[in-house]
């Protein structure tokens, strides 16, 4: 039996962490892996796509209204029987997102026994990392690798470079750099080398298409949409590439003049 993978994709808010987190699963479901998607953003849509554009109650709303919580209540089945949770955030300008992601797992923990037979658990996380709060799930061992989505310009680059120095931090290593492209001039080559130089490599180049949008737009992923688009062949590498990838490193976060001169 093959060792479940539990993995975490970080990168700066909007870089489209849950796109790509939502369109992985999907493409490993088409090869037959259980999986299990568990959106940690306060924002709660990082499962919406496997669900044809259905909203699902969150962990943290329905412990809040105090219901007497069950296993049908908090785990959907989407796409190819991908399960889909999300865990809420706290009410806003109150309690902590972090604290409140290590609750609401818990509770999962409780309530789904299944999750221990998933091949695939894919941990969407809230942007940056500002803070401990949003690093908890590695912190509990609930991750066994790190990925970190970036495009090839400046500002997602240096927050994937924060975050390698947090990883670094909290002795936690990285499996992989993702780029997501925005169509920046030598972008695959400018995320190749950064990806070299902190000692990690590039899983995969996603190019910037319109189909993507659309699909989202839609409440689909590409690869239930679009399956013989390019760009849903490039997902479904890159989740090949993740269920084999058996390789972690420390990251060395880079001086940030030679981030400045890798993406001039
Ligand atoms: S910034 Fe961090 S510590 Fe503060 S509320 Fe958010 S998760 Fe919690």
């Amino acid at each position: 039996m093959m060792a479940q993978k539990r993995i975490a994709i970080y990168g700066k808010g909007g870089i489209g962490k849950s796109s790509t987190a939502s369109n992985v699963a999907a493409a490993c479901a088409d090869e037959g892996y259980k999986v299990m998607i568990i959106g940690c953003d306060p924002k709660s849509d990082s499962s919406i796509t496997l669900l044809g554009g259905k909203r699902i109650p969150t962990i943290l709303d329905l412990l809040r209204q105090k219901i007497d919580v069950k296993e049908e209540d908090i785990v959907h089945e989407g796409y190819k029987g991908v399960k889909c949770v999300e865990v809420g955030g706290p009410e806003p300008g109150i309690g902590c997102a972090g604290r409140g992601i290590i609750v609401a797992i818990q509770k999962l923990k409780q309530m789904c026994k299944s999750i221990d037979d998933m091949d695939l658990i894919i941990y969407d996380v809230p942007g940056d990392i500002v803070c401990g709060g949003f690093v908890a799930p590695i912190r509990k061992g609930l991750v066994n690798q790190a990925y970190i989505l970036t495009s090839g310009e400046y500002m997602p680059l240096y927050a994937a470079n924060n975050i390698c120095r947090g990883l670094a931090k909290i002795d936690t290593q990285l499996s992989g750099i993702i780029c997501n492209s925005r169509s920046v001039t030598r972008e695959e080559d400018i995320v190749r080398k950064f990806s070299g130089e902190i000692g990690s490599k590039l899983m995969a180049f996603i190019p910037k298409e319109q189909i993507v949008q659309d699909c989202e737009r839609d409440g689909f992923s590409v690869l239930e949409k679009a399956p013989d688009s390019p760009v849903a062949g490039v997902y479904r590498e890159l989740a090949h590439a993740i269920m084999s990838n058996e390789d972690s490193v420390m990251p060395e976060a880079l001086e940030d003049e030679r981030l400045r001169e890798l993406t001039r």
